[in-house]
């Protein structure tokens, strides 16, 4: 990625630093964070970058401010619009639009939780395609926060107060809730933990089992190449919108059937049969969905853990179990979703299914690693057939979470 590039070519001086986040794909778990439950996602090799330096004090770019300069100043070689100002000390929900909400939203967060955050130019690259529910907003919110938070590390180490408490690292774990808090409250999408977790813990050759009830997370090993198997994303390029009504109007659903049952949340809900309690037939589908998710990521995890011979075919198969459930007791599969997983399956793959809020999007499918071409082309004849616009693939490789590029730690 080319982060740094634009940083000289907006800013005109080198940037203190390039640190990189990944997206994510989830294997297992959709609809399960809100409800209580597990999900398993990996960290992608795709992720956004952010080239950063302090605006004030020795070293900054071009001395564009005052020392002590309080604003950020943003640009994203995919947003080519001229560059953001941001006024630190006027930060509030609301007040920033567009994509530089997500920087801007994580600054608010990281003050608001008492986090130094200096000014700074930011110029942000990434290889990850935007609204395609490989989660490139959390990617650039854990971009922006590693960069802020070990800028102002650097200001402190430069003011002499590298030894009081205040210079440790943040927390990755309060970095993902701040990142996270950004999204909800400054931007105002209403989303789980699970993204920006995935984008700050997960490891190179693991997914990440995160229990979204009690915060606990594991890594479970994740190397589909080593047994011959890989993974694919298909960005269907279909429309996928969040903020719609639809995945306010699933989570409520699912609030409701919590509620009937008399239970905090559908993680409680443990025994299937309990289902038939639920009258309503729409209600009964959607919490279906979830119990059988979540218990889906739990088989998954075992498979993992202990892999029989046949560990990835059965993965594969609760894949598209998990495709049906979303598609038929969920309904928030979309056309493009469902023709790719059939036509993936038709040509060798041990499974795939939609990935993400619904309703456009990705498709993550598991393949024997012989079968990935085949695959492919199956998917585009398959969608050429409909008259649909070809379909992004990138190859997905469980990899590392957020870092620092440059200078190498
Ligand atoms: P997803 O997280 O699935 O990619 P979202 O709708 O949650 O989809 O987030 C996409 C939004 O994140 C974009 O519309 C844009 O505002 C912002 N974004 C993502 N990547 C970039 C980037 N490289 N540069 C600027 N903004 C970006
Ligand atoms: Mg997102």
């Amino acid at each position: 990625m080319r982060a740094a590039e634009l940083f000289r070519s907006r800013f005109g001086g080198e940037p203190d630093g390039v640190w990189l986040a990944p997206g994510r794909a989830n294997l297992m778990g959709e609809h399960t964070d809100y409800n209580d439950g597990y999900v398993l996602p990996f960290a992608l090799g795709q992720g956004v970058s952010a080239a950063a330096a302090r605006r004030a004090g020795p070293g900054s770019p071009g001395s564009p401010g005052s020392p002590g300069s309080r604003r950020l100043t943003l640009c994203s070689r995919q947003e080519p619009a001229a560059p953001v100002q941001v006024a630190l000390d006027q930060l509030a929900p609301g007040q920033v639009t567009g994509w530089a909400a997500y920087p801007a939203g994580v600054a608010w967060a990281l003050e608001a939780a008492g986090h130094p955050v200096p000014g700074a130019c930011i110029a942000i690259d990434s290889d990850l395609p935007a609204g395609a529910g490989l989660s490139s907003s959390a990617a650039l919110e854990c971009a922006t926060a590693l960069a802020l938070t070990e800028l102002a590390l650097t200001e402190l180490a430069l003011t002499e107060l590298a030894l009081t408490e205040k210079a440790a690292a943040v927390p990755r774990r309060e970095l993902a809730a701040i990142a996270r808090r950004a999204e909800n409250e400054f931007v105002g999408v209403p989303t789980g933990i699970m993204d920006q977790s995935a984008s700050l813990l997960c490891r190179s050759g693991h997914a990440l089992l995160l229990d979204c009830l009690s915060l606990e997370t594991s890594q479970v090993p994740f190397d589909p190449a080593a047994a011959g198997a890989s993974l694919l994303l298909i960005n269907t390029r279909a429309k996928h919108d969040l903020a719609d009504g639809e995945y306010g109007e699933r989570r409520a659903e699912c609030e409701q059937a919590a509620r009937l049952l008399g239970i905090p949340s559908l993680r409680y809900l443990t025994n299937p049969a309990d289902l038939d309690r639920l009258a309503d037939p729409v209600l009964r589908r959607r919490a279906r969905h979830v119990i059988t998710d979540d218990q889906r990521v739990l088989d998954v995890v075992t498979l993992l853990s202990s892999p029989p011979a046949d560990a990835y075919r059965e993965i594969g198969r609760l894949l598209t179990q998990s495709h049906v459930s979303l598609r038929d007791d969920f309904e928030i599969s979309w056309p493009e979703a469902d023709r790719a997983v059939e036509a993936a399956l038709a040509a060798g793959a041990f499974g795939a299914r939609m990935i993400g809020g619904g309703f456009g999007g990705s498709v993550l499918a598991l393949v024997p690693a012989t079968a990935g071409v085949p695959v492919r082309a199956a998917i585009t004849e398959a969608f050429g057939r409909s008259g649909w616009r070809r379909p992004e693939f990138l190859d997905a490789a469980p990899s590392d979470s957020a870092r620092r590029l440059v200078p190498a730690p």
